[in-house]
């Protein structure tokens, strides 16, 4: 699953996520992080049979965790179907359909946010 965790000063110096991921042997992938002793955000894939245990673990901790459905949001309105966004995706999560819509599989984004730059419509938001 992915997931936006965020941290408030008070445990940014702690060792919960190293911890957690000894205690539960879970995989713990970092896609996007913005952490300062103020606090902040990592945008998280987290996975493993001790997932959804890991994530009790770390909210008992203080970290508040917020599960992620959709990494990007691509609004069908708004989006014509250019093809502007595919060849800036990094890890080729855009992609043409054989009716020539544009699809974004949210498996595999990364959050990474290029594709919002080439759309001229703004039919793409990357979840904050
Ligand atoms: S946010 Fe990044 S990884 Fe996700 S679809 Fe857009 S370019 Fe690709
Ligand atoms: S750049 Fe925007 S309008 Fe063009 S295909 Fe991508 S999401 Fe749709």
């Amino acid at each position: 699953m992915k997931a936006r965790l965020r941290f408030s000063p008070s445990i940014v110096s702690k060792t919960i996520i190293s911890d957690t991921i000894r205690i539960f042997d879970i995989n713990f992938n970092i896609l996007r992080a913005d952490i300062s002793p103020k606090g902040g955000n990592m945008l998280v894939e987290i996975s493993g049979k001790q997932a959804n245990d890991s994530i009790l673990h770390m909210e008992e901790q203080g970290i508040q965790v917020f599960p992620i459905k959709k990494v990007v949001k691509q609004d069908e309105e708004k989006c014509i179907d250019c093809g502007a966004c595919v060849s800036l995706c990094p890890v080729n999560a855009i992609s043409i359909k054989d009716d020539w819509a544009v699809e974004i599989d949210n498996q595999t984004c990364i959050g990474c946010g290029f594709c919002t730059f080439s759309c001229p419509t703004k039919a793409i938001n990357v979840m904050e």
